[in-house]
């Protein structure tokens, strides 16, 4: 179907050569999975969605200078991006206990963390995606210690903007995963955000009901996980898209046709 070159297949997205050196362009899957892709499936208009989101939200965060790895949106389901060299960590925030930190310490999910907690995890899916220390990521030169004072700043503001953004539509944001990369200039190299922010890699709860918003209701069978998607994506003002929404936001069509 595409002649381009692709560079890289995730489990979510794929990445193609751009059109200019130094880019790529990021398609969307519908394609889900959780528990290190041993639970597989697929969330019908999620990449279109998370296309639109990830958009909106890396739009905004260079706004407030939160140096990010997008250009501009090509259509329902691809962006424009910057190459970068990934850092091999997850960046995790967490408000509030949920998922494996309830898990790891046995802290209800619910509970408001005394503070706002970063922690690290080393990015190999043979090894589950491990949780590492500071300490790992120096030791084993996956990032300077500059690298992750920048990162560390930058996940706390971006975690700030989030929270903002997402209480101003009755969202309460528990927790997330950040990617960063390295854009190099000459010997010289920056961090930058990259990869990208949707209800893929957030819980998202309703602040009213507690209803999960995001990925959970995936991984957790709780069904409704195209409405969730498309209600935060409502609720951010986003379905009025002159880009054909109907082809995409359309779920009944969608049911109609799987048979639901
Ligand atoms: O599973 P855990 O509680 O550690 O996840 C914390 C947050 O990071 C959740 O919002 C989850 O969606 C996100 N995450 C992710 N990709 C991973 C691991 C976690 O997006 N591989």
């Amino acid at each position: 179907m595409s002649r381009r070159r692709q560079i890289y297949e995730g489990k979510a997205k794929i990445l193609y050569e751009g059109p200019e050196p130094g880019t790529l362009i990021q398609y969307f899957k519908d394609d889900a999975t959780a528990f290190n892709a041993q639970k597989k499936g697929t969330i019908q208009g999620k990449g279109v969605i998370n296309n639109r989101i990830s958009e909106y939200v890396f739009t905004r965060l260079n706004h407030i200078g939160v140096p990010n790895h997008f250009i501009r949106r090509l259509n329902m389901r691809e962006q424009l991006v910057r190459q970068v060299e990934i850092i091999p960590i997850e960046v995790v925030v967490r408000n509030v206990a949920a998922g494996s930190i309830s898990k790891r310490l046995g802290i209800p999910e619910g509970d408001m963390l005394p503070h706002t907690l970063i922690e690290y995890c080393y990015k190999d899916d043979a090894l589950g995606d491990p949780l590492v220390a500071e300490e790992h990521i120096r030791c084993f030169g996956w990032a300077g210690h500059d690298e992750m004072q920048d990162i560390a700043d930058m996940a706390i503001r971006v975690n700030d903007f989030l929270c903002g953004m997402f209480a101003a539509i009755n969202i309460r944001l528990i927790d997330f995963k950040l990617e960063f990369g390295r854009i190099w200039d000459g010997d010289f190299s920056r961090v930058i955000l990259a990869d990208e922010i949707s209800p893929d890699g957030c819980r998202l709860w309703d602040m009213v009901t507690g209803e999960k918003l995001d990925k959970d209701r995936f991984r957790r069978d709780l069904g409704g996980e195209e409405e969730a998607y498309q209600e935060v994506a409502r609720r951010l003002g986003l379905l009025q898209d002159d880009n054909g929404p109907s082809e995409v936001f359309d779920l009944s069509k969608h049911r109609k046709l799987r048979g639901k």
